[in-house]
């Protein structure tokens, strides 16, 4: 048996491993390497394997860094199953529409560049073809429930807590009479999540694949949430403004969703009217509403008492971009929520544009955002922006809410990986920077000291 890092090892994109037994290839994860462009486009367009030797693929959620490539995998030649939870199929449906749609859109703006220059016209790195193609192959299974996958490889996936859907890939592996218990963490929740379930402890292990994404620091504390926004929101209330919360379409904006309801019904805020002004929210908050399977029992009695925080009588799903630029000529004090979470792209960057330079108006960011992004530059307090290549005045109130986040911090790493058991013979810390990577392995050290404990690299291979 042997096991190749080819994505998100020293860092958080492109997850990408492959297992081979008994002569197969198990691929798991097929994400999208994010990051400076050339090097995006030279990780993103080729595999650094053969897709057509690849047997089946296995995908713990939905989020593009570890999905994002799967129509390529198709394209170029794997006509295997890709197993995942049924809401992981669900969001990937909408999810990877999404992505070809951008990569279309950024074909024709770089081709009108080239044009320009007389060079040829590039293709984009998939299209909606390719992604609807690819869907194809996805073969659902429930949680908690061992399939057999291919000879020798039992799957079993646990609940991790992170976003709907989202699982720890447990593999029974069975070669030569040998046995073996490999654990991939997948990416982990926080626990105590509104919605979710706590992330599950899986047990017996020998080898671990382990995310370490905040591996070395630790988040805000939840419980001043609540205020935090309830706060916020009141200010807006009272200066007659609108608050803008650049937002994730798939997670953060149901969790807003679920926590500006619990503020109305508690009476801390007024019922606002409230737009979410993403398609791809629109259609994730969709999928939420079919999956209950996925919800904790608190929010399942939540959705099944008819107080459905989706279906709230103060929500507006705005579909069409006539409807969207119909927000602008509203006056009264409104919560806006709308993607990309970074302000990078989508409707978003209108919303914050048309409201910058009113001092009434809040933008509040709720998710993390990469170095120079627009929503990095907002929380960070700069007063000079730019958008659509334009130059705007900060003027209006910036607050920045960080305890939101879907990952585990390093305290609530450590304390799922305190509580595992097996002999543990190997840990592979993955899907983190190299600082966190390296710290949270010295935490592991002192968990696991029997552990041979190691933070692999791009192409690393290690055999059982
Ligand atoms: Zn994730
Ligand atoms: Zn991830």
């Amino acid at each position: 048996m042997k096991l190749t890092f080819f994505g998100a090892a020293q860092r958080t994109t492109g997850s990408k491993y492959l297992l081979e037994i008994n002569g197969h290839r198990l691929l798991i994860e097929c994400g999208m390497y994010q990051g400076h462009r050339d090097k995006s486009t030279e990780y993103n367009t080729t595999l650094p394997f053969d897709p057509s030797s690849v047997n089946a693929m296995v995908l713990s959620h939905a989020h593009i860094d570890h999905s994002g490539i799967i129509p390529v995998l198709c394209r170029d030649g794997f006509h295997g199953s890709i197993h995942c939870t049924d809401a992981t199929a669900d969001l990937c449906n909408y999810m990877l529409l999404d992505t070809a749609h951008i990569q279309e859109q950024d074909a024709v703006f770089i081709n009108k560049k080239r044009a320009k220059k007389g060079l040829p016209p590039i293709k984009p790195l998939y299209t909606q073809t390719d992604a609807t193609d690819s869907l194809k192959q996805f073969s659902p299974i429930p949680y908690s429930t061992p399939t057999r996958i291919l000879d020798g490889v039992t799957l079993t996936l646990l609940d991790a807590g992170h976003i709907l859907g989202s699982a720890i890939v447990v593999l029974d592996l069975e070669e030569n009479s040998r046995h073996v218990h490999l654990v991939f963490s997948g990416d982990l929740g926080r626990g105590h999540n509104d919605i979710l379930r706590d992330p599950e402890i899986p047990r017996d292990i020998d080898y671990l694949m382990i995310e370490s994404t905040y591996g070395n620091r630790d988040h805000e504390p939840l419980a001043d949430v609540n205020a935090t926004v309830c706060r916020i929101i009141n200010h807006a209330v009272e200066h007659r403004g609108k608050v803008i919360i650049p937002c994730f379409a798939v997670g953060r904006t149901q969790q807003i969703l679920y926590t500006l309801s619990q503020l109305v019904q508690t009476r801390c805020i007024p019922s606002l009217r409230t737009f979410i002004d993403s398609p791809l929210a629109i259609n994730a908050t969709a999928v939420f509403r079919t999956h209950l399977e996925c919800f904790n029992e608190s929010f399942r009695a939540v959705m099944q008492n008819g107080s459905n925080p989706f279906a709230a009588p103060n929500l507006t799903y705005v579909g069409s971009v006539e409807q969207s630029i119909g927000i602008n000529a509203l006056r009264e004090p409104c919560i806006i929520l709308s993607a990309s979470g970074m302000a990078e792209a989508g409707r978003i960057r209108h919303h914050i544009k048309n409201n910058i330079e009113d001092p009434s108006a809040t933008i509040l960011i709720v998710g993390w955002c990469a170095a120079h992004t627009l929503g990095a530059h907002l929380a960070s307090g700069d007063k000079q922006v730019a958008i659509f290549g334009e130059s705007f005045r900060v003027r209006c109130h910036v607050e920045t809410i960080n305890a939101f986040s879907g990952h585990a911090d390093r305290t609530e790493l450590r304390n799922w990986a305190g509580k595992l058991t097996g002999p543990m013979k190997g840990i592979f810390v993955i899907h983190g920077e190299p600082e966190p990577a390296t710290t949270f392995a010295d935490t592991l050290r002192q968990l696991h000291p029997q552990s041979n404990i190691r933070t692999p690299v791009f192409q690393d291979t290690v055999e059982f």
